[in-house]
């Protein structure tokens, strides 16, 4: 029998309540034997997130100072949640441990160390509550000198979980360095530890299990109830995920895509709900666009010479000027005597002087000029692929709600079409493309 990985994210786990909403989803099917948690989330929106609460201990103990205010918040966190579930553990020893090592002897704990604890415990307590064999990431997921997932792991990691009948809780977020200490991934990177355990063990299926039962066609805040994504591709979600329509880290893709393993963003509050599918390129689509999303914050590089379709290199010698200044470019359309290169606003600010300085010496050109401002709107879709009239159809309605169009990409592979707006009218475009495709 083929194996599913449950991954639960922070508000999942965020209090007793919630274990026991995943005590039922995971016995509510046989193949999910693997579950994989985050440190417990926020109770409320004013509340903050246990991992946060850590970060501001190390801060504090690592200085020398008092810590009693995030850690014994930490400390209540754990401690209530085993409580309420009538659970025997040691969770307060652990706490205890910890705290003296602290106080003590601070210079042995690490950030990554610390911080890693809020994925253990709340491991270790789901364990003893689902009463599941407890399998620590530290020994089975390790990182190369690139900081890149060892082939290794994934031969540890299938050894660690050969039981299909057994039930196995690891807690996510992090592994070991070569030097042997743990290592944390960025942030939300619980999301990437299911997606390594899917492949090391050729899961039939990877659930992430969140608080929104899947993906919206567009957003909310700007769109009134947009449709949910059913399916969407791999290649699509990369797209969309760029423009800031995201559930799960980037990088939890890669290591299901190579194995084609489909990921299920389901909801623990409505386990009913179907929630999104992100899986291989399918047959067929539903609609023309499968989402439509937009971020701000960027700025265009305008530069204009005559004949300089006839000037061999003068693209490479462009962006060689951008790479001497660690700045890396978004898109970069061209026409017969201009170019445009799209970067991120924050990143060029600090080397823009030097940008135009370098590009006006080197290259000569009659113009160069600089557009702050950019939102970039990326409208996909596989249903886009080969037909005819989608992109008349997108900048009409752009036009009909008198958006002016700034930048246009269209991806060779027709599933993205791009357009640069002004950044005032992101909302607009939105509403207007969704209006268009959708409704
Ligand atoms: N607890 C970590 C964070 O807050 C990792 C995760 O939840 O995925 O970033």
């Amino acid at each position: 029998m083929k194996r599913i990985v449950c991954k639960f994210g922070g508000s999942s786990v965020a209090d007793a309540g919630q274990f026991q909403k995943i005590k039922a989803i995971v016995e509510g099917d046989a193949q999910r034997k693997i579950v994989v948690v985050s440190a417990p989330g926020k109770r409320n929106p004013k509340e903050t997130k246990l991992t946060d609460l850590l970060y501001s201990t190390y801060d504090l103990a690592s200085k020398g100072l008092d810590f009693s205010t995030p850690w014994n918040l930490i400390c209540n966190r754990y401690i209530e949640i085993s409580k309420d579930l009538g659970l025997a553990s040691k969770i307060g020893d652990d706490l205890k441990a910890l705290e003296d090592k602290l106080k003590n002897h601070p210079e042995s704990v690490s950030t990554d160390f610390l911080v890693s604890r809020g994925e253990y415990l709340s491991a270790r307590l789901m364990a003893e509550y689902l009463g599941a064999e407890f399998v620590d990431a530290f020994p089975i997921i390790s990182f190369d000198d690139k900081y890149r997932i060892s082939q290794k792991s994934y031969e540890d990691i299938a050894k660690a979980l050969n039981n299909e009948n057994k039930l196995y809780v690891l807690p996510g977020f992090y592994g070991s360095n070569l030097r042997g200490e743990v290592k944390t991934f960025s942030r939300g990177g619980s999301d990437i530890t299911g997606a390594i355990l899917a492949n090391a063990i050729n899961a039939e299926k990877y659930e992430n299990w969140t608080d929104v039962s899947g993906m919206l066609m567009a957003d909310p805040r700007i769109v009134e109830n947009p449709l949910p994504i059913e399916y969407v591709s791999y290649r699509e979600i990369r797209e969309l995920a760029y423009s800031g329509a995201s559930v799960l880290h980037d990088e939890s893709i890669a290591p299901c895509r190579a194995k084609k393993i489909p990921i299920n963003i389901r909801n623990t509050n409505r386990p009913q709900d179907p929630g999104t599918i992100i899986g291989p390129t399918p047959e067929n689509t539903k609609h023309a666009i499968t989402g439509v999303a937009g971020r701000k914050g960027f700025s265009m590089i305008y530069i204009e010479k005559s004949m300089m379709n006839k000037e061999v290199g003068f693209g490479r010698r462009v962006l060689a000027v951008l790479e001497s200044e660690g700045l890396s470019y978004e898109l970069c359309p061209s026409a017969i005597d201009s170019m445009s290169i799209v970067v991120d606003s924050k990143a060029l600010d600090a080397v823009q002087d030097i940008v135009l300085e370098d590009i006006t010496q080197q290259m000569r050109p009659d113009r160069i000029k600089i557009f702050p401002g950019i939102s970039l709107i990326a409208t996909v879709g596989h249903g886009m692929t080969n037909k005819i009239g989608v992109a008349a159809k997108l900048f009409t309605a752009l036009a009909e709600d008198n958006v002016n169009v700034r930048i246009i990409d269209q991806g060779s592979s027709q599933i993205n079409i791009i357009t640069g707006v002004d950044e005032g009218d992101t909302e607009k475009a939105i509403k207007a493309i969704y209006k268009a495709f959708v409704s």
